[in-house]
């Protein structure tokens, strides 16, 4: 059977897929992950009112400092927002929520439905705090062949099958347990040919070390994905050698403009003209087929319900901005063929 992109709706070619951003959250919990209010009275305060435009310039700086900013929880918002995105000419979307963060087959397969975009699922696991308890206890066999079963059967006791692995979630340093489960996906990818995004830990070492473990365990580098790359090693020049082992980096947090990066804040976090710089360096670098982006949503404050620039923005906006830096013949490469290229196994 030819390589088929595999869709919470069924297997399609890949060259159905159109635009794609290979890294977004549709629905997702993560205020138990992730959720840090600064530590004053005003900030304690403000952490847990709703987002509003009232709150609006607060939560864009602080975005792990308000509770409910780290929750997508309505499918009728996901919907709509969705919809967005396919007017604006897209077509599909991986979507990397986990089981820990509230992944939902069922609510996935009819949005897609509902909107007609293509989208794939994510399996294995995210971080060490939304891990489920049974990981505890469990080898990494045991957690690869769950992980396997996610792609082949079904996930959550449906029929929907995942159709990549990922986000795995690593922290800096990597716990026992997030290596258990980093091996685990590197496994489960070997075992089946999938596609696989690793989330590294917040330091510049970090990738470097997924790399080998996944190495170890004999995973395929070439279909893996090394997620946030942007936020975790300090240059472009670093982003090519990281790509140069094989991987294939994501600079995905497009549409996130501030500088200020609160879950590591020595992190001077690039906006999109230095993610295009970025790009443009793996494209002058030779590795532009290796080059993945997206925008990571996974917060309401960057859905247009709540403000901000929603799921199109990568493939309405961005395009425009490399066409204005002369890369125009860029855009279907890195919006059409990397991500088809990337999901088809
Ligand atoms: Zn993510």
């Amino acid at each position: 059977m030819a390589d088929h992109v595999r869709t919470v709706l069924g297997p399609v070619a890949p060259d159905a897929l159109g635009r794609t951003s290979i890294h977004e959250h549709l629905l997702t919990l993560l205020d138990h992950v992730a959720y840090t209010p600064v530590e004053t009275p005003e900030g304690r305060e403000l952490g847990e009112q709703p987002v509003s435009l009232a709150t609006r310039w607060y939560v864009r700086q602080q975005w792990v400092g308000v509770r409910d900013n780290l929750r997508l929880d309505s499918e009728a918002v996901a919907t709509a927002e969705v919809a967005r995105f396919r007017a604006a000419g897209g077509g599909a979307i991986a979507d990397p929520t986990t089981d820990g963060i509230a992944r939902d087959p069922a609510a996935l397969a009819r949005i897609s439905r509902a909107t007609g975009v293509h989208v794939v699922m994510g399996a294995g696991y995210y971080v060490h705090r939304s891990h489920p308890e049974w990981l505890e206890a469990a080898s990494e066999e045991e957690i690869a062949e769950r992980i396997v079963r996610d792609l082949q059967e079904g996930a959550a006791g449906t029929p929907v099958r995942a159709g990549f692995i990922g986000e795995v979630g690593c922290s800096w340093p990597m716990t026992d347990r997030e290596r258990k489960s980093l091996r685990a996906a590197g496994r489960a990818q070997r075992a089946t040919g999938a596609p696989l995004m690793v989330h590294p830990g917040r330091h510049p070492d970090a990738p470097a070390e997924i790399v080998r473990e996944l190495d170890a365990v004999g995973a395929d580098l070439s279909r893996t994905t090394i997620a946030h790359t942007e936020r975790t090693l300090p240059s472009p020049a670093a982003i090519v050698e990281l790509a140069r082992t094989g991987v294939r980096p994501s600079i995905d947090c497009f549409g996130l403009e501030t500088a200020y990066y609160p879950l590591a804040p020595f992190v001077r976090m690039p906006n999109d003209g230095g993610r295009l710089a970025i790009v443009e360096a793996l494209l002058d670098a030779g590795l532009g087929e290796r080059t993945l982006i997206a925008q990571d949503i996974c917060q309401k404050h960057r859905l247009t319900a709540y403000g901000g620039h929603g799921y199109d923005h990568l493939i309405r906006d961005i395009p425009v901005m490399l066409e204005a830096a002369g890369r125009g013949d860029a855009v279907e490469q890195l919006l059409v063929a990397n991500p088809a290229a990337w999901l088809a196994w």
